[in-house]
Order: structure tokens, then sequence, then C-alpha cells
């Protein structure tokens, strides 16, 4: 690998590990999963995409509409585990806390996915597009820090 495009990278490397931060961060403090189907709709709403675009992108979005609804339900069923701990437990127990684990795994997972799909979006862009993607990503990423 030729220095600069080693240094490409390194780049693409760091930018990947600081969104995954960003999100990881966002899943253990607050609701993530509405900002990042917002994300998810407003990249497809504002990137204007050509009809040839939109044809490469046809069993990318199914894929990803699949899995995002069994994750859906994965979450649903976990959210009633963790209510039925609750029930059983009244308090901050072992099934509390399993229930717990178990509904952050299911939003990690989640996250993880929809970042993925992202991507698998970013693939088909023309520059000008992947450079107005990443700026509404990281804009939407960091909204809550400024
Ligand atoms: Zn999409």
């Amino acid at each position: 690998m030729t220095t600069p495009r080693r240094l490409l990278v390194i780049a693409l490397i760091a930018f990947l590990a600081a969104l995954a931060g960003v999100f990881v961060g966002r899943a253990l403090v607050d609701a993530p999963r509405a900002n990042e189907t917002e994300l998810h709709a407003m990249l497809h709403r504002d990137l204007k995409l050509s009809p040839a675009q939109q044809q490469r992108l046809g069993p990318i979005e199914a894929q990803f509409k699949a899995r995002h609804e069994a994750l859906e339900r994965a979450m649903r069923a976990a959210n009633v585990r963790l209510a039925q701990a609750i029930e059983a437990e009244h308090g901050y127990g072992p099934q509390v806390t399993k229930a717990i684990d178990e509904t952050h795994a299911v939003m990690g997972e989640l996250q993880k996915e929809t970042l993925q799909h992202l991507f698998a979006m970013r693939g088909v862009l023309d520059p000008d597009q992947a450079k107005m993607f990443d700026k509404v990503v990281v804009e939407a990423l960091t909204a809550d820090a400024r």
C-alpha cells in the first residue's frame, strides 16, 4: 500500500470509529432509534437520487427494511421481558439486569446495522452527494454536542 493510500484508509477508519463511538454513546444515554430513523429518512429525502441510483439501492433498501423490522420486533419482545422482570422483582434484580442488557444488545445491533446500511447507501452516491452525506451525518450525530 502506498503512503497516501494508507493515510486515507487510516482516516476512514478513524472516521468510522468516531461515528461508531457517537452511536454507542447515544445508545447508553438516550433513545437513539428515532434519531437514526430520522437521519435515514432525511438522507433519502435530501440526496436527490437519480433513477439509476434508486435502482441500485433497491435491493440494499429491501434487505435493510427486513432487518430493521426484525430488530424492531426483537426490541418489542425485549421490552415485554423487561416489563415482566420489573413486575416480578419490583426492583433492580437479576432478571431486570438481564432484560436491560438484552434491550441494549438489540439497540446496539440496530445501530450497527443502520450504520452499515448508511455506508452501503454512500457507496452508490456521486462525489457531491457523498460530500453532502458526510456533512448531514456528522451534523446529525453531533447536534446534541453543540
Ligand atoms: Zn436507505
